[in-house]
C-alpha cells in the first residue's frame, strides 16, 4: 500500500477532516450546517457519506466500479471510507482493485473537501 494511501486511510480514521459540527465546537463563528447547502448538520458521516451531494458522487463512483470490475457492489460507507469488505464473497485480487479505486475517490473527495460544485461534476 502507498504512502498516500495509507495517508489517507489514517486522517479518515482518525478524523483529520474536520467536519462544520467540529469546527463549531472549536470556534462557534462557524456554522454547524453543511457548507454544501442541503440544510443538514455537517456531522463527520454526513460530510462523508450521508449528505445527498455526496451521495450522488459515491453513487457515480460504485457505478463506475461495476463498469470497470462487471461485479455489482453495493456501496456502503465500511467500503466506500474504509474500503472494508471482509463480508463480501468476491476474490482477494478484486477486493484489493476495489480498495484501489475507492482510496483514489475518497482522495478526490478529500482534495475538494469543502466543495460543493466541483462534487457535483466529478
Ligand atoms: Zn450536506
Amino acid at each position: 500500500m502507498s504512502i498516500r494511501i495509507k495517508e489517507n486511510y489514517y486522517k479518515v480514521v482518525w478524523r483529520w477532516y474536520l467536519a462544520p459540527i467540529r469546527l463549531n465546537q472549536i470556534d462557534k463563528k462557524y456554522s454547524k450546517q453543511c457548507w454544501r447547502g442541503c440544510q443538514e448538520i455537517g456531522t463527520y458521516i454526513h460530510m462523508w457519506w450521508s449528505c445527498k451531494y455526496v451521495q450522488k458522487f459515491w453513487e457515480n463512483v460504485f457505478k463506475e466500479i461495476k463498469g470497470i470490475t462487471k461485479t455489482e457492489i453495493i456501496g456502503t460507507p465500511e467500503i466506500a471510507l474504509l474500503s472494508f469488505m471482509d463480508n463480501i464473497q468476491i476474490s482477494k485480487e478484486l477486493k484489493e482493485l476495489i480498495a484501489n479505486l475507492v482510496t483514489a475517490a475518497r482522495l478526490l473527495k478529500a482534495k475538494k473537501w469543502k466543495g460543493r460544485e466541483e462534487l457535483l461534476n466529478m
